[in-house]
């Protein structure tokens, strides 16, 4: 069957709006203005520059100290970081903070990923710790607490995991009871994996109001009956604290019960996306770092007396591990820049505004699960090769990738395993379809005449990208069509067919790390046309040739555990019709990619 109509230029007619959540499965690429690193502004490289700083000349040179966990030293780092405004940013103006934007404070939790035992503190502070307040606090909670987060005189911790409920969150057995005189509730519990919990003065804890109605409390340290237990000994990240908060009749002023009474899981859910979305672009920014080690040791290290970064096998990592940072970056930039235009249009005046953002937050759900599971694996993938590039010394305390490396796996844990991150993706998909919030059933219908009409498939587009740009556009009707065949067997029971939505899981964080990568790199062309794109151009070719054939792969795995016979053979031809192969010298462009990264000594891109 043709694969390929005639060619077209590349431009995309511009859709109007703001894209709603998941649109990237059947929107156009390029229909879409999308936020790239090289459109930051002075003051927010400026942020960037405090954040690198303080982490270089502050946080590192005290490494040994802070993996020991010496008392009191990362408080003391955070309470410094609140006197450079590194605690304010995601805090609005009035509340006492910065109020500045997500793009802003992706680029400063990607830059303080140099040491994670201090960033995952500072996250914890900074994101869990303190934006339940900022989308959920009374005009009181906020003005008590957070102009003291602000600064770090206060910091903070988010407790939500029990022994006994971790991924199932809403299992949780904390109890919170009423006091006879209805002046504060009784919280009873244990906590579980704290982090900050051994310094913290102020908790985000959830509890069941009766035993029934989950709901989140401002819990602060002092409180009689508030403890914690012992420091977890861990596997990386040693130098953060994590321990359990326990709870023992400890009274809770009614004034601290924080958004609704029985809808503590939204602000749960919900503080977890922007969660999930630091925490993949953090693990971008370690991955940078694991890389520039690699480079640099590939450059010096002499073996059979040629440098090492020489011989094809360590090109070869070298390339994979840029390819990868690369299209991570574009994702996270892409998504922070969505979620700070869809925040642009709303009215701060509104009485409602900040329950407008968290509406933004719950908008970008699939996104966010998506940079959380591509950014964490991208993280232990390129640790892994960094280790191995370094040979018997990068696995020895003299390199900080050893420390990198077991830093990197918790990130796969916490914030929601990216088990159920994979889960979520398909299934925030079948729940915005079913509500008719994503007009996906008109792409399915377009891509039905599609397979009956080979003159409507999309055009194979010129310019450098063409044939990405078309093997995206194919790849995402590939998706559809096997997402349309799982609706209609399974969908009353796909939630039960986990392996299944595994697959698809994969195949849509492939779909928007293609479109992604290459909505960039073509955005960068656009507005930089003279800055050579040369390398950016190299990555995209090879992370989307490779993507479309993994789509392909996924969809009829699916199929062939679905259908049989004569039926399949049918929905496995229309899915190789749909998978142009890219005819690539991917073997030259990693040589060259790699012979550049060395002759940089680091990795940079426009
Ligand atoms: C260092 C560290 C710091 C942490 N910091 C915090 C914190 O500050 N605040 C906080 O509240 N929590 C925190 N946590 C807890 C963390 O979020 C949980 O560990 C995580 O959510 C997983 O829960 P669990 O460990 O109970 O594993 P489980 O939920 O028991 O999961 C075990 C395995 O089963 C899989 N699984 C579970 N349910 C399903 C399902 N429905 N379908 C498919 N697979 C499933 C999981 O993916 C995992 O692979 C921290 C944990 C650690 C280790």
């Amino acid at each position: 069957m043709e694969t390929s109509n005639p060619t077209v230029p590349l431009q995309a007619a511009r859709l109007p709006g703001n894209p709603r959540g998941g649109a990237f499965l059947i929107e156009p690429i390029g229909s879409r203005d999308i936020f790239i690193t090289g459109e930051f502004t002075s003051e927010q490289l400026a942020y960037a520059q405090t954040a690198e700083e303080f982490v270089t000349r502050e946080v590192l040179p005290r490494l040994d100290a802070i993996e020991r966990k010496e008392e009191g030293l990362v408080p003391r780092l955070l309470k410094r970081a609140g006197e450079l405004g590194l605690l304010m940013i995601d805090i609005p103006e009035r509340d006492g903070g910065l109020g500045l934007d997500k793009a802003t404070s992706m680029l400063v939790s990607e830059r303080a990923a140099k040491c994670a035992s201090f960033s995952v503190s500072w996250g914890a502070h900074t994101g869990i710790g303190t934006l339940p307040l900022v989308y959920y606090g009374t005009d009181e909670q906020r003005a008590r607490y957070l102009p003291k987060l602000a600064t770090g005189e206060m910091l903070a911790a988010y407790a939500l995991t029990e022994p006994g409920s971790g991924s199932d969150a809403t299992g949780a057995r904390t109890t919170a009871m009423l006091a006879a005189d209805g002046s504060h509730y009784v919280l009873n519990g244990v906590k579980q994996f704290i982090t900050n919990a051994g310094f913290a003065d102020l908790f985000t804890v959830f509890a069941k109001i009766d035993g029934e109605k989950f709901t989140a409390f401002l819990v602060e340290r002092a409180t009689p009956g508030v403890s914690t237990g012992p420091e977890e000994q861990k596997l990386g990240i040693k130098g953060s604290s994590t321990r359990q908060l326990i709870l023992e009749d400890a009274k809770v002023p009614i004034a601290n019960v924080l958004g609704e009474i029985g809808r503590g899981h939204k602000i749960a859910f919900n503080i977890l996306n922007v969660g999930r979305f630091k925490l993949g672009c953090g693990a971008t920014g370690a991955a940078r770092e694991c890389l520039d080690c690699a480079i640099r040791y590939a450059k010096e290290r002499t073996q059979f007396g040629r440098p090492i970064a020489s011989f094809g096998a360590i090109q070869q990592k070298l390339a994979d591990m840029a390819t990868r940072i690369f299209v991570a970056d574009a994702m996270s930039y892409r998504t922070a820049g969505l979620m700070d235009d869809a925040a642009r249009a709303l009215d701060p005046a509104a009485p409602d505004h900040q329950r407008q953002v968290v509406d933004v937050l719950d908008e970008y759900t699939i996104e966010c699960s998506i940079i959380k599971v591509f950014g964490t694996e991208c993280l232990d993938f390129v640790a892994d090769e960094a280790l191995q590039t370094l040979g018997g010394y990068g696995f020895t305390s003299d390199y900080p990738i050893e420390r990198h490396y077991r830093d990197a796996r918790i990130n796969r844990i916490f914030e929601g395993t990216n088990e159920i991150n994979r889960l979520i993706i398909p299934a925030t998909l079948m729940k915005r379809v079913a509500k008719g919030g994503l007009p996906y059933l008109r792409f399915l219908q377009q891509v039905q005449e599609e397979i009956a009409a080979v003159e409507k498939r999309p055009l194979c587009a010129l310019g450098p990208l063409g044939p990405e740009v078309q093997a995206c556009e194919m790849a995402k009707r590939v998706v559809a069509y096997t997402v349309q065949i799982m609706m209609q067997r399974e969908l009353a029971n796909l939630r039960e067919k986990q392996q299944h939505l595994m697959l698809l899981a994969d195949m849509m964080i492939d779909i928007y790390a293609m479109d992604s990568v290459t909505a960039r790199v073509l955005e960068q062309m656009r507005i930089r046309p003279d800055a050579d794109a040369a390398a950016e151009l190299d990555m995209a070719h090879i992370f989307v040739a490779s993507a479309n054939q993994r789509v392909a792969a996924h969809a009829s795995r699916l199929l062939c555990n679905e259908l049989e016979g004569e039926e399949l053979e049918r929905q496995l031809a229309t899915v190789r019709a749909f998978t142009p192969f890219i005819p690539l010298r991917t073997i030259d462009i990693k040589t060259r990619l790699a012979e550049r990264l060395v002759a940089a000594g680091r990795f940079e891109f426009v």
